[in-house]
């Protein structure tokens, strides 16, 4: 839930001057790619931001750099006041990308225990149980991977990134892979997570609808190399309902969407700026009923 006195922006996503060039060697000698130019985001702790813009404009990039996968050739990344490496030695950070990677040797459950168990912290059954059953899983705990649906598997990814209880989640196209119907279901079930447990979020996704459903910013990136373009406040009110996404308000904000990407968009790095979008909206109105909404 958004906080009852908004802290200033930067006290949650503080991203300034971010670049990023990878060098690589080939045979006939090096070669450098500038995926990442001076890129600036700032949100207040607490606010979901979503990234949109065409593959291969960076947006992993400056995921895996708050990650602290990859260092920034220069600029900084900061959430909620901390580096990376901070954030990942406090445990306060959550991560889930589009292949939800669970172990397949391993349970619902005991995939879920993972981060406790790798960052050496106490275990929670409690909370583990608790998330289970946040993301719909009851009764799937001993299931192994093979054993569920991609939908499934992405609620194991997405308790898994929770059970650290992070203060800042980074998920990247957490349910590209999925067909419309399941992943309108689990936006409205990561809707329902996030205002329960609400952490300064930056999401990577290629739909827009659901960019606009979720965030209270949405940030659109040019081609490579990778520039934010627009950062666009979402002012519908809080709590989002499905409903939501049929009024003209929503149509406006996703059409000025619709109209960056295809504008930003070369022919070469064209995204459809999610094709999807009317059928996603028919989905979330029918997941809506689903959910009772
Ligand atoms: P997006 O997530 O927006 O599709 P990425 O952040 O994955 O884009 O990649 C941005 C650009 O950086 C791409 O051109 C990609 O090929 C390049 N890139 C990403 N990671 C590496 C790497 N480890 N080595 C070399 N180039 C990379
Ligand atoms: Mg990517």
């Amino acid at each position: 839930m958004a906080p009852v006195h908004p802290r200033p922006p930067g006290t949650g996503l503080d991203i300034s001057g971010l670049t990023k060039t990878f060098r690589t060697r080939t045979l006939r000698g090096g070669s450098a790619v500038t995926a990442l130019s001076d890129v600036d985001l700032q949100t207040s702790e607490g606010a979901f931001l979503s990234l949109l813009g065409p593959s291969g404009c960076g947006k992993s990039t400056v995921l895996r750099i708050l990650a602290g996968l990859e260092e920034p050739t220069s600029g900084t990344a900061l959430m909620n006041g901390q580096s990376p490496a901070d954030l990942q030695r406090n445990h306060e950070l959550g991560i889930a990308f589009q292949d939800s990677a669970l172990l397949p040797w391993r349970s619902v459950e005991s995939n879920i225990k993972l981060p406790l168990q790798v960052g050496r912290m106490p275990a929670d059954d409690d909370l583990v149980a608790d998330l289970i059953e946040l993301v719909g899983l009851t009764g799937f705990e001993k299931a192994k991977p093979a054993m569920l649906s991609g939908g499934m598997r992405q609620r194991v990814s997405i308790a898994r990134a929770l059970v650290v209880r992070p203060t800042a989640l980074l998920l990247d196209e957490p349910f590209g892979a999925l067909d419309d119907m399941t992943r309108q279901r689990l936006n409205i079930e990561l809707l329902r997570i996030w205002t329960e447990k609400p952490a300064t979020t930056l999401m990577v996704t290629h739909g827009i609808a659901e960019a606009v459903f979720l965030s209270d910013v949405v940030a659109v990136m040019s081609p490579r190399p990778g520039r934010v373009v627009e950062v666009v406040p979402i002012d519908l009110p809080r709590p989002r309902t499905p409903e939501m996404m049929r009024t003209p308000e929503f149509h406006a904000i996703h059409d000025h969407l619709s109209g960056l990407l295809f504008g930003t968009a070369s022919s070469e790095h064209a995204v459809a700026p999610d094709s999807s979008g009317s059928s996603d909206r028919a989905a979330v109105a029918g997941a809506a009923e689903v959910v009772g909404g």
